[in-house]
């Protein structure tokens, strides 16, 4: 048991305001309530502060885990599929990136194989709603040719080797960041690395838990040492903390006042609701 905390289930709407919140004394302990209601946004408010002597971050995943319940991603049927869509949802929102992917399996080319085959221009064309499109081919294409010549073509292959020596090679793909690397590694192979993200800044930043001027590495190293995760904690983490980013911790006027996390501020945030 984590504090004390008030569950309410509001319709998730785009007229949602956190003013609208109803109040209420009656406190729930929410050990048994895991999964988030479809169709509606499932708010946590943290009233006493979390003391279990946990690591701070393993104490924001224990509230995000048992407030909002496994996250089920990365949402893909295949391996390579996962990794067209790490390479695709930069800069874009991933409802683009779902079309991209419907027209890529419409036209069967959700395989290592086909994308080699398929010429960078129509490929571009394909992936038009993802953004930034023909530099996506290019970079779709550089992934392919990379796994074909280092590990014969086989994803297989290529996740069975080390992280250590993995992430600097696809790190050295063209196109592909620490961001993406550490998705294709987390989410299609399995190893335990730690996503930071945009969102991951924010919170982290205004729960003064990290330097608005740290590091990718700085912040990955901080997550991957203090948390005694393996793969699945790490998986569940990042999906947990691009939902809270995506409905609470928004760049301007975030919804503390929803948020699971507010028992964990040390001070308010300016203009927050
Ligand atoms: S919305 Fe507020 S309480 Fe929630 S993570 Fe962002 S800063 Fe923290």
């Amino acid at each position: 048991m984590i504090g004390q905390w008030l569950i309410l289930d509001l319709p998730l709407n785009d007229g949602y305001r956190a003013k609208e919140m109803p109040t209420s004394t009656d406190f729930i302990d929410i050990s048994n309530v895991a999964g988030s209601v479809p169709h509606q946004l499932q708010v946590a408010v943290c009233v006493a502060p979390a003391d279990s002597g946990l690591p701070i971050l393993q104490q924001y995943f224990n509230v995000l885990y048992k407030t909002y319940g496994p996250q089920k991603w990365w949402p893909a049927r295949t391996r390579f599929e996962i990794i067209v869509g790490a390479i695709l949802t930069q800069n874009t929102s991933w409802r683009n990136v779902e079309r991209a992917i419907r027209a890529l399996r419409r036209e069967r080319l959700l395989t290592l194989a086909a994308i080699a085959k398929i010429s960078t221009e129509r490929l571009a064309t394909l992936i038009r709603s993802s953004g930034y499109f023909r530099q996506k081919a290019r970079k779709l294409k550089a992934f392919v040719n990379f796994v074909r010549e280092q590990y014969r073509g086989s994803l297989g292959r290529m996740f069975r080797t080390p992280t250590a020596a993995l992430r600097p090679q696809l790190l050295a793909v063209h196109g592909i960041g620490p961001e993406t690397a550490d998705s294709v590694l987390l989410y299609a192979g399995n190893h335990r690395v730690f996503v930071v993200d945009a969102y991951t800044r924010r919170i982290l930043g205004r729960h003064e838990l990290a330097h608005t001027k740290s590091t990718y590495e700085e912040l990955r190293r901080l997550a991957e040492k203090s948390l005694p995760f393996e793969v699945q904690g790490f998986n569940e983490f990042h999906a947990l903390i691009v939902y809270v980013g995506k409905h609470f911790c928004r760049p301007r006027a975030p919804i503390c006042s929803a948020c699971p996390l507010n028992c964990f501020l040390v001070r308010p945030i300016e203009g927050a609701l």
